[in-house]
């Protein structure tokens, strides 16, 4: 037996033991990130209709400016009217005077019927503000705390997810170049596979058989030995 060869074997085994393990944490990983993703998303959405909801009442408070103007212009005109009114020397002048006021104060009714309209659909919207805010803050904190916690809940995967690439890292470094390549090669080619037990002279990466002759090349362990159906690195265990 090849010490140097069962030494690099044995790395190899390590190695794709160490990534199959970071392959499967940093799908833990990935899920739990795309859960914090979807909350915030939540939370985004709901942002957009507390925005549409502080529109439509800054739209409707413009609204009521706007009118409130108006009306005091129009009131503005009949006062003005009715001091002019008191002057008037004929009772031409004095019947068109009066005709506008009262077209004026038909006007200011109008406007002040329309006015108290847009007053309840400002109380209506400052109530719906109010409680799309409170929503808002609600679903913030709720949102908050569960992203947290799934924080939490991933701290050990992410703590054991660097330590297994400071492995990774030496473990790589440790081994001839020629090798990891090649390693890496067959990987690519197998799921991250590229090294495989042989068992009951079968590959126990693709579960075909390998011939009697290759079984003994590998127990003796004088060269590296790959399956003829999968190409991975094929190592031997006694099963006693
Ligand atoms: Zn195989």
């Amino acid at each position: 037996m090849n010490e140097t060869l069962k030494k690099e074997i044995e790395t190899l085994v390590r190695l794709q033991q160490i990534e199959l393990e970071m392959i499967r944490l940093q799908q833990e990983v990935d899920k739990v990130e795309n859960e914090k993703k979807g909350l915030a998303a939540r939370l985004a959405a709901f942002e957009s209709a507390l925005e549409a909801d502080r529109l439509a009442l800054a739209q409707v408070q413009q609204q009521c400016t706007d009118l409130e103007q108006e009306i005091q212009v129009v009131n503005d005109r009949i006062i003005k009217s009715n001091e002019t009114l008191r002057m008037v020397k004929t009772n031409k002048e004095y019947q068109v005077l009066l005709r506008e006021v009262d077209d004026n104060k038909k006007r200011k009714n109008g406007l002040e019927d329309h006015v108290l309209t847009l007053y309840e659909q400002r109380e209506a919207a400052e109530v719906r503000l109010k409680e799309t805010e409170a929503q808002y803050l609600e679903l913030k904190q709720q949102i908050l705390a569960e992203q947290a916690k799934i924080d939490e809940l991933t701290m050990d995967d992410r703590e054991q997810l660097a330590e297994l690439e400071e492995q990774q890292r030496s473990i790589g470094e440790s081994l001839n170049p020629a090798l990891l390549n090649r390693f890496r090669r067959i990987a690519r080619m197998n799921q991250g596979q590229a090294v495989a037990r042989i068992s009951d002279e079968t590959c126990m990466g693709c579960f075909m058989n390998v011939p009697p002759q290759l079984c003994i090349e590998v127990q003796r362990g004088n060269q590296m030995i790959s399956c003829p159906q999968c190409s991975r690195i094929l190592y031997h265990i006694d099963e006693e």
